[in-house]
């Protein structure tokens, strides 16, 4: 490596999205706390059809989808999944068939990213189950059948949370140190909604290659298993790592720090917390967070600054991963 901005270059990647996305200070927000120094960084504005954190982790796992030569993209995630809607935006704009394969029930009218999805994709299959372990064997069957047609099918899992979607995040850190140099200032800790698991672990290789302190901590939102753990993401980190040549990175369990207790009642649930905490970021600074990820993370961020968690003179920021349509669905109601 020649610089220290070279890691992202390792693999290829498309461009999809808006980057770098500003990283700005909340002001209104720090003076209605009392403090500590709060940014936030706005991957809800990466640009593609709304935006999020999946823009950056498909950069890198459709580039691979074209190098291949494949005719039909298909992923998987529950009827209102960013993901999903992100992944058929993106086909779109690399001249391929988009396919969802959806697990829940849809709603009677489409709203919110379902809504979004049944636009953008040619073809949209429900798996009336939300077990998504069955989301994902329909979507391995109609993969299967779009084969004996002839066509050349290519498969993303849940979140697109492989080591190369998870490059998009290592890509990210990257991204962001710059800016902190930039503006010669560090940050103690940044906080986010972990969903699949990517975005922390690229995170965590990021900030583990340019040795930097800041803690990362990512915030769940369902006591699902099959969504983030320590091990799955410490996992993923070293998969990462062997892809970058780096085997020599020491990332260990104690740098993979999840925070619960804001998951409410479950994935894709509202919280009374995760409600406020959408309420309190839009009436201080007119920035909007859904209420399946990162309004629940962002409860987290504040209920630690009001029990003293996060120390006065702390610098941190919010890591801003997108999820608006959410705030346009059923199980968004504000119930604050
Ligand atoms: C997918 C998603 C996350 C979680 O990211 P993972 O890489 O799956 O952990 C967080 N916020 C939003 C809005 C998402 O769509």
């Amino acid at each position: 490596m020649d610089d220290r901005l070279g890691y992202s270059d390792v693999l290829p990647r498309v461009e999809l999205g808006n980057f770098p996305t500003s990283l700005v200070r909340l002001r209104n927000l720090e003076k209605r706390l009392g403090g500590p120094e709060i940014w936030i960084k706005r991957d809800d504005q990466t640009g593609l059809a709304i935006g999020g954190n999946k823009i950056r982790k498909l950069e890198y796992v459709l580039r691979q989808a074209i190098d291949q030569g494949v005719s039909h993209v298909l992923t998987v995630g529950g009827i209102q999944s960013n993901h999903v809607r992100s992944t058929m935006a993106a086909a779109r704009v690399l001249g391929l068939s988009p396919v969802a394969v959806l697990g829940g029930k849809a709603p009677e009218v489409p709203t919110g990213n379902f809504l979004l999805t049944s636009l953008l994709a040619d073809d949209v299959i429900i798996s009336d189950s939300s077990n998504l372990m069955k989301a994902e064997q329909l979507m391995q069957e109609r993969a299967e059948e779009l084969k004996t047609e002839g066509h050349q099918p290519f498969t993303i899992p849940l979140g697109a949370s492989t080591s190369v979607g998870a490059m998009g995040y290592v890509r990210a850190f990257e991204e962001f140190a710059d800016q902190c140099e930039e503006l010669r200032i560090e940050f103690s800790r940044i906080y986010h909604a972990s969903g699949s698991g990517g975005t922390q672990a690229g995170l965590t290789v990021g900030k583990n290659l340019l040795g930097l302190e800041t803690q990362i901590l990512g915030v769940l939102v369902s006591k699902d298993d099959y969504f983030s753990c320590p091990t799955k993401i410490l996992d993923l980190t070293l998969e990462i790592a062997k892809l970058l040549g780096r085997t020599d990175l020491t990332i260990k369990k104690e740098d993979i720090i999840l925070v619960s207790g804001f998951e409410g009642a479950g994935y894709a649930i509202s919280s009374p917390e995760g409600s406020q905490a959408i309420e309190l970021l839009a009436k201080t600074e007119g920035i909007l967070l859904d209420p399946t990820y990162t309004g629940k993370a962002f409860a987290a961020l504040v209920d630690h600054i009001e029990n003293g968690e996060i120390g006065k003179e702390e610098r941190i920021v919010f890591w801003h991963t997108g999820g608006l349509p959410d705030l346009f669905s059923e199980g968004a109601l504000i119930q604050s």
